[in-house]
This record gives C-alpha cells, sequence and structure tokens, in this order.
C-alpha cells in the first residue's frame, strides 16, 4: 500500500474537493481507500469538541469509520497556519503522533488519500513544514492547482519545493475555481505545466455546487485520469530495500567492520534524516546515540544549515586554496579565530580530523628545522590515543588493536604512560593517587624534553580508547611541561571540540591554550568533511621567507577549504548563537549524568565515565575484579544490537557503550534514549 499526499499551490483550491472526488471514484471501483487531513485549522467548536470539516467532510465521502483522533490528530480553532496556532492552543504538532495514526490507517485499508493543509511550505512548528510531513509519511504527492490564469507559476514552484525535497510528485490535478469556467489560459495551462515540470497532468475538474458522492463520482469518472491515480498506488515496495542491501554487501567495504560477520548480518542502510532521528530503508527509526560517529551537533537536517549550503550550491562549488581565496573560507576563518583559545590566530584548513592532526605534526617537525634545530624531531603522545588513520597520526597513535599492523611502518613516538582512572596502570585511585600518572609524562620531557618537537593529546578524554578520562589537571600540567622546554602542545579537538564537553573546546575546561589545535568532526555541524589546524602567529611565522628558502608549508588537499563546506560550518558556529546550543546543554549534562550513575546500579557496567556530553559505560565479566569480558564475546556489539532493536543507533569500542547524542537532542528523546541503553544493557547482562 502506498499512500497519496494531497496538496495544493494555496489554500482554497480545492484540495478537499478534488480528494473527496479521488477517494468517492476509487471506491466505487472497489478499492478500499482511507482518508486522513492530519492538521485542520479554523474548526469550530461542536458540543464542546473541536470539528474539523474537512476531516468529517472525507470520512463521509469515505464512508469509512475510522476514529476523528486518527483521520485529524490535530484540529484547531485558530484559523492561522499550524505553527501559529499549536503555541496558542497549547498542542504542538507532534509528528510521531502523526506517524502512528498514519500507520494505523495504512494497515486497515489499501490506500490512503491524505489531504495537506495549504501549501507545502505551510509550517506545522518552527522545524518542519508540510513538505516534511510528506516525506516523513513517505507519500507521493498530488499537486492540486486552480486551472486559471497564474497557476503555472504556482504549480511549477510547488513541484520544484517538492523535488528538491526528494517527494515523488506523481501526477498534478487542475480545479476550475467558479462556474463560470474560464479565461483564456484555460486551455493552455495544463500542456505548459507538463511541459515545465515534467509531471502528468491528470486531469482539469470542474467547479461543483454540491460536492456530494454521486456528483463526485461523476465528476472525476468524466475528467481524471482515474487510471494513473490508481497505479500511483502501487508504489515501490520494500522490495528496492532488499535490493539495496545486496548491492551494499557486494560492491561496499566497510571502515572498521569485519565484512565477513557484515555480509552475514542483516544490514541497516540510512535513507533519511530527522534531527536526531535516522530512518532506514524500510522506515524503521532510530535515535542517533553516537551522532552518526560523534559528528552531528544541531541534529540532522538543520533548516539554517540547510539553507546555508543550498545557497552556497548558487554562488561557487569549489575552488582550490593553492595560493587562492574564497569567501566562505576567508569568513569561516574569522569565526573560528573569534571563539578559539586566545593566541589561535591563523587556520590552516583540510578535511578530515586525522589530515588535522597530520598537519599539525608536519607543521611542527617543519617549524623547527626551519629555526635551525635540527634535534627537535620527536614526538610525544599517550597510550591508547587516537589520532586518525594517515600513517601520520597512526604513528602517534597508541591503540595496538588498529596500530599493531602496522609498526614497521610508522615513526617511533615517545609514549607515555596514558592515563586511565578506572584501571590505572599504577594501580592508584583518583584523587588519593595525587595524578601519579603524570610522572610518566614529566620522565619523558626530563629525558628528551630539548628532543622533542611536540606532544599530541586528546584532551580530557581518550576517546578511540574507550572513553578513557584524564584526571583533572593533567592537561595543565602538560602545558607547563611544554612550556618549561618549549615544546609544542599538540591538541586534537577533533572528537571533544564543539561543544561536547559542555564548553566550545575541551581545553578551556582546564583554561590551556595549545599552540596547534585540530578541530574536524563537528566543525560543519556533522554535514560535510571539513578540518583545520589552528595555530599561532610564532608558528605561521617560522614558515615566512624568500621564495628560494623553501620554507613554505608543502602540505594540502584538493578539497582543502572547500566553500560548500565553510558555508555548512559558518551556519552551525551562528546556530551555535542562534540557539544557545551550549546553554542548554547544561541541563541535559547533568541529566546524563544522573541516568550514568543509575547505571552502576546494574551487575555487568563496571564503570561510567563522562566529560560534558560525552559518555562511556564499560562492561565487564566481574565487576569486583574488574575482569573484562573476552573480545570474542562481542558484548558491547550485542548491547548495541538490542539497542538498535528498541530504537536507538549505538557503536562500542570493545567492552565499552559510547553514548554521545546530538548536543541539540530534545529532552524527552535523551531520556528515551537512556531507557534503551539501560534495558539494552540488562537484555544482554542480566538484571540487578
Ligand atoms: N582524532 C580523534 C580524537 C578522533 O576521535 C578521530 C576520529 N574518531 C580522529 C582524530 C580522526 O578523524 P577522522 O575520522 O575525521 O579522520
Amino acid at each position: 500500500m502506498r499512500a497519496l499526499f494531497v496538496t495544493g499551490t494555496d489554500t482554497g483550491v480545492g484540495k478537499t474537493t478534488v480528494s473527496g472526488a479521488i477517494v468517492a471514484a476509487l471506491r466505487a471501483r472497489g478499492l478500499d481507500v482511507g482518508v486522513m487531513k492530519p492538521v485542520e485549522t479554523g474548526c469550530p467548536l461542536r458540543h464542546g469538541k473541536l470539528h474539523p470539516p474537512d476531516a468529517h467532510h472525507l470520512r463521509a465521502i469515505a464512508g469509512v469509520l475510522d476514529d476523528m483522533s486518527l483521520v485529524c490528530p490535530f484540529p484547531y480553532e485558530s484559523p492561522v497556519a499550524p505553527a501559529v496556532a499549536a503555541p496558542l492552543e497549547g498542542i504542538p504538532v507532534d509528528l510521531d503522533v502523526i506517524e502512528g495514526a498514519f500507520r494505523t490507517l495504512e494497515g486497515r485499508h489499501e490506500a490512503l488519500v491524505v489531504e495537506g493543509a495549504g501549501g507545502v511550505m505551510v509550517p506545522l512548528d518552527d522545524r518542519h513544514t508540510i513538505l516534511d510531513l510528506i516525506r516523513r509519511l513517505g507519500a507521493s504527492a498530488v499537486v492540486v492547482a486552480r486551472a486559471e490564469l497564474g497557476t503555472i507559476n504556482h504549480t511549477v514552484l510547488t513541484v520544484n519545493a517538492l523535488r528538491s525535497a526528494g517527494v515523488p510528485v506523481a501526477g498534478v490535478i487542475l480545479n476550475h475555481s467558479d462556474a463560470l469556467g474560464s479565461d483564456a489560459s484555460v486551455e493552455t495551462n495544463a500542456a505548459q505545466i507538463a511541459h515545465w515540470t515534467g509531471v502528468p497532468i491528470w486531469g482539469s475538474f470542474p467547479h461543483l455546487l454540491a460536492p456530494d458522492p454521486a456528483t463526485l463520482i461523476a465528476a472525476a469518472e468524466g475528467t481524471l485520469d482515474l487510471e494513473a491515480i490508481a497505479r500511483a498506488f502501487e508504489g515501490p515496495s520494500d522490495q528496492r530495500a532488499e535490493a539495496l542491501e545486496a548491492l551494499d554487501k557486494r560492491l561496499l567495504w566497510h571502515p572498521f567492520t569485519q565484512m565477513a560477520d557484515f555480509e552475514q548480518e542483516p544490514a541497516v542502510i540510512i535513507a533519511e534524516a530527522d534531527g536526531s532521528t535516522l530512518v532506514d530503508t524500510y522506515g524503521q527509526r532510530y535515535l542517533d546515540g553516537h551522532s552518526s560517529l560523534w559528528v552531528n551537533i544541531h541534529g540532522h537536517r538543520h533548516p539554517a544549515i540547510n539553507r546555508a549550503i543550498s545557497d552556497q550550491l548558487t554562488r561557487l562549488d569549489h575552488s582550490t586554496m593553492l595560493g587562492l581565496g574564497n569567501v566562505r573560507a576567508i569568513e569561516l576563518a574569522e569565526r573560528l579565530v573569534a571563539i578559539a583559545p586566545p593566541g589561535l590566530t591563523r587556520v590552516f584548513y583540510s578535511d578530515n580530523g586525522s589530515t588535522a592532526v597530520e598537519a599539525a605534526l608536519k607543521m611542527a617537525f617543519q617549524y623547527w628545522r626551519q629555526q635551525g634545530n635540527s634535534k627537535r624531531t620527536r614526538f610525544a603522545a599517550l597510550g591508547g590515543a587516537y589520532h586518525g588513520d594517515t600513517l601520520g597520526s597512526v604513528s602517534v597513535g597508541g591503540i595496538d588493536t588498529f596500530h599493531q599492523a602496522f609498526k614497521p611502518l610508522l615513526f617511533e613516538v615517545e609514549r607515555v604512560v596514558g592515563p586511565d582512572c578506572y584501571r590505572c596502570p599504577l594501580g592508584k585511585t583518583y584523587p588519593s593517587c595525587e595524578t601519579a600518572c603524570l610522572g610518566d609524562l614529566e620522565r619523558v620531557f626530563a629525558e628528551r624534553g630539548d628532543e622533542l618537537a611536540g606532544l599530541v593529546l586528546e584532551p580530557l578524554i581518550q576517546g578511540a580508547s574507550g572513553m578513557k578520562a584524564m584526571p583533572p589537571g593533567y592537561l595543565k600540567r602538560a602545558r607547563e611541561l611544554c612550556d618549561r622546554h618549549d615544546v609544542f602542545l599538540i591538541l586534537d579537538e577533533v572528537a571533544t571540540g564543539f561543544g561536547r564537553t559542555g564548553r566550545m573546546f575541551a581545553c578551556e575546561n582546564e583554561g590551556v591554550v595549545p599552540d596547534m589545535m585540530a578541530v574536524a568532526k563537528g566543525l560543519t555541524g556533522g554535514y560535510l568533511p571539513l578540518a583545520a589546524t589552528l595555530t599561532t602567529d610564532r608558528v605561521y611565522e617560522g614558515f615566512l621567507g624568500s621564495y628560494n628558502e623553501l620554507k613554505t608549508f608543502f602540505h594540502g588537499h584538493s578539497y582543502t577549504g572547500n566553500p560548500i563546506a565553510c558555508a555548512a560550518a559558518i551556519a552551525s558556529l551562528q546556530v551555535f548563537e542562534d540557539e544557545r546550543t551550549l546553554e542548554r546543554l547544561a541541563p541535559k549534562i547533568a541529566y546524563l549524568e544522573k541516568r550514568l550513575n543509575g547505571l552502576l546500579s546494574l551487575p555487568h557496567v563496571g564503570d561510567v565515565r563522562q566529560r560534558g556530553f560525552i559518555a562511556g559505560i564499560e562492561l565487564v565479566r566481574d565487576r569486583a575484579t574488574k575482569e573484562p569480558y573476552d573480545w570474542s564475546e562481542k558484548i558491547g556489539l550485542k548491547v548495541c544490537q538490542e539497542a538498535r532493536e528498541r530504537g536507538a543507533m549505538l557503536r562500542p569500542i570493545g567492552n565499552v557503550l559510547v553514548v554521545m547524542p546530538p548536543l541539540a537532542i530534545a529532552d524527552d528523546d535523551l531520556a528515551k534514549l537512556m531507557d534503551i541503553v539501560t534495558e539494552s544493557i540488562e537484555a544482554v547482562t542480566g538484571r540487578p
């Protein structure tokens, strides 16, 4: 079954009459068509209840018994747009509720005609319009337009808007707005609209004085292409989704994924997203519990970021930054420098976290050579570090599972014992340990401080090694050591940047300013690949010289500073201001803390670690001894599988579950996500 969503070029163009005609005529031909008018404004009160007239008319025409709460879940009294009526009357339009009613009716009838409210850009709330509702329901659209002069413009605009939002437009029906009939354009409008849209015109419907079923059926039989309309209900089925899954398994190679397992297991293929929710090709919805691998900030398909990207497409797609500027890259640099810790005054773009770190390493290395210091060639990095997958960033990485295989290709690093307050490498407990793990960092600086070009680390929390939290003060001490030995502090804020820790950048929590800061992931709000390495005047000036001196930083990528990605990033930073994202995050961080602490009552939750809106939950076989589950038990993957079935997308790191939703996640979605996390852990590891 598939639904047709009847929308119009304007309000009052005859959507209800035409919807009624389609329903009546197809029912007369034996098709069980149900009806829905999910949102209706301007409804009178009758016997203390709102009475949506169009919804009642459609239900009467169809002769179905479906409850009005399903046919029209959101009636409003005020005769204004739903987005205005809803707050006035205290009942927000809830797309989940509409979709629930839609699915119920879909299950009851062979076909469903859904009538919209006004045209496609009619707002339902401050984020969604009728267009979003049509997409959400997965329906094809029928556009009802006036038959007379002026209709070409409105119809073509409406069809274009539907198309650019990915809604298939099945047909256009022209409706005569009065009995007097025609102006000179009526004869030619249909052909013009068909020419400019390529959409079939299903007929020209006459003006009716009494839209009773018999009159509607007669008019529809005489004027509408009912065969084509009936065919439009026979849309694509689940077959397309199955074909995609087979193709994925045949053609793709997924990162950090054992493909032998992937090929055997059912694959989830994401087709759409909305806010904090991902939707797969079967229409299953999942809360995006890992922000699509730690990138999404303001929710998916945020209107302001969408708009910035489409505006940019009307100006410039891409132009190289090798010796050339582009407007958006400059504007973004200005904004980044304004929000970055003071002293970071230069922006070097690349396109992902690994390359942002790689650029920082090369910058530091080349800087010292150009200072005539041939001794400072080494880097210090932490055990358990993860800085990306290019060979330079793998060299400074310290996760054996990922990095061991490449050892022969990597450069040598001064490896510092990584802080880990749950499994302390020194067997101590915070705070009585007095941050003894700093001892190894101090040792490396004492022994080889004058050979170090830089110290690279992830501030506050080591992400990919399992959300290992750094004790407070560690970062500050690292800065002091770098200052004393004149070593560059390179902070990898790829995962922690853009609000994740509650501050814009994690280093702000300890008042630390690095010499180089790598950012990526959340920079574009999670939309597009873009990264930057920010650095100081001192470093920048070390690369200035005459052309012949070859002090140029010989590093750059084809898509460095891509203007579309920069436009998305500018819009994302603007959303931080407009929506007071960080201010609104504080109570969510507190709520997350409460829910994480609640998990400690589960017998196999060994530890919960949190830095702002980043959380790791470590599952252990034995809580008293901290004995881990064996890798082969795939315990983290199993919990994530349970979560998937309950409607949340998560990804584990071994036995550690990562919870890291978009900063903009709604309170009720966060609560639901944590309910799912709790239930999924219980389902796999048992209840208390
Ligand atoms: N650094 C850190 C701290 C990261 O978490 C990641 C990615 N998870 C990277 C670098 C690499 O970023 P990318 O995947 O964009 O190359």
